[in-house]
């Protein structure tokens, strides 16, 4: 099973790949998370995103496409995978199709998670004062909205074409939206 969370900064995409994950025994690959080990361990990567992420814009596509093919180069990704984060905007879109069909693991489905702005500002705030990360500061979220709103969500539009987008109703229970992914994702199976 091949799948990308998609959805605003704050949307639950992460919390609902983590929970996924065990499901289906497949990693969840976040490029967020991912970037933020590597500003953690000071790689050169890590020294070139940190400002820019710190800044709620995206880092470069070509970094991030790097990163991203190494992981799922690893073998705990051959049987699937759930990417949260990526892609994030039209040239990723290309770049992952690109990547997935040279590999042979195209996509199965791609799940959007609509959650109105105001929902996700609260979300936000409650997370930076839980765990400080500076892309969470109410102006940077704005931010990110913003760049959520130009950048990434025409990708959706895309996803729609190809016949792979479900979009999903992600405000609730945790657990109904997780029931909700669910019979989404049995139905794409
Ligand atoms: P996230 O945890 O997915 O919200 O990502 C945190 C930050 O990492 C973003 O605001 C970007 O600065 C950076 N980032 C994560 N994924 C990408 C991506 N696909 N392209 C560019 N920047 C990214």
């Amino acid at each position: 099973m091949r799948i990308v969370f998609f959805g605003a900064p704050g949307s639950g995409k992460g919390t609902q790949a983590a929970i996924l994950k065990n499901t289906f025994g497949i990693p969840h690959i976040s490029t967020g998370d991912l970037l933020r080990g590597h500003v953690a361990r000071c790689t050169e990567l890590g020294r070139k995103a940190k400002a820019v992420m710190e800044a709620g814009q995206l880092v470069s596509d070509d970094l991030v496409l790097g990163m991203l093919e190494d992981r799922l180069a690893e073998a705990d990704a051959k049987p699937g995978f759930i990417l949260d984060g990526y892609p994030r905007n039209l040239i990723q879109a290309d770049a992952l199709g690109a990547l997935l069909a040279r590999i042979g693991q195209p996509l199965d489905i791609v799940i959007k998670l609509n959650v109105p702005n105001e929902a996700i500002l609260e979300r936000c705030a409650k997370r930076f004062a839980e765990q400080g990360r500076k892309d969470d500061d109410p102006e940077v979220v704005r931010g990110r909205l913003a760049v959520y709103a130009e950048q990434t969500a025409p990708v959706a539009a895309f996803y729609t074409r190809a016949g792979k987008l479900v979009e999903i109703d992600g405000v609730g229970e945790l657990a109904s939206v997780t029931a909700r992914i669910l019979a989404a994702v049995e139905s794409a199976a």
